[in-house]
């Protein structure tokens, strides 16, 4: 019988207004087809091998918040690594959890659009963290093609609504400029995206 897994390697319960309303409890996956320069979970992820946990006992495990996040409007935040490749086991676990309770979901979009419609029902609010909306910038930063998480932005947009999608626009350091920056900002307002966040990296030596 094939179980859906998650590869979890991180948990941390307790967060107030971290990346989600009210108290959430971040649940870190493994896996991520990006290949960005200051990744600092790619190096965490050398060296602690990823928990493969089944939907009940990840909903066992943060179940112990249950009033926490009924009380504050919080709930349970999937991130990563990359948290959209596990598009069907967040579906299912959706399924598990009281309505009371919001799921959110950081991702930098870089996954087939399946996965993006498979959890457009399942996850409640999107944060988004775009890199940088200029091509160039954002291959020689990620590795990655921009133009797949522009088209799955939008794809997002349509399906799931504005309302309902955070962009995070970082300036990184070597890579782009705080004009760059603006520029990425006035990519996504002129997508229909409302919700956008500038931050700057915090480069620290993890090693
Ligand atoms: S998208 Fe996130 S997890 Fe993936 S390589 Fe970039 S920083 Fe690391």
């Amino acid at each position: 019988m094939n179980e859906l897994r998650y590869p979890l390697v991180g948990f941390d319960r307790l967060r107030m207004e971290t990346d989600g309303e009210g108290v959430t409890t971040l649940v870190a996956g493994g896996g991520c087809p990006l290949s960005c320069h200051y990744c600092i979970n790619k190096k965490l992820l050398a060296k602690a091998p990823a928990e493969h946990v089944t939907v009940s006992e990840l909903y066992k495990r943060v179940s112990i918040d249950d009033l926490y996040f009924r009380a504050t409007g919080g709930g349970v935040t999937f991130g990563g690594g990359e948290s959209l490749l596990h598009a069907s086991f967040i579906k299912e676990f959706r399924g598990l959890c009281p309505s009371e309770w919001n799921i959110y979901a950081e991702t930098s979009l870089a996954v087939p659009r399946e996965n993006i419609l498979c959890v457009c029902d399942a996850v409640d609010y999107f944060i988004v963290d775009c890199k940088d909306m200029n091509p160039d910038i954002y291959h020689r930063y990620t590795g990655g093609e921009e133009n797949l998480m522009e088209e799955n932005l939008k794809l997002l947009l349509d399906s799931c609504g504005p309302e309902r999608v955070r962009v995070r626009v970082p300036l990184i350091p070597g890579y782009n400029t705080p004009e760059d920056q603006a520029k990425s900002a006035q990519s996504l307002r002129e997508m229909g995206v409302s919700k956008i966040e500038l931050f700057n990296y915090v480069i620290r030596d993890t090693e």
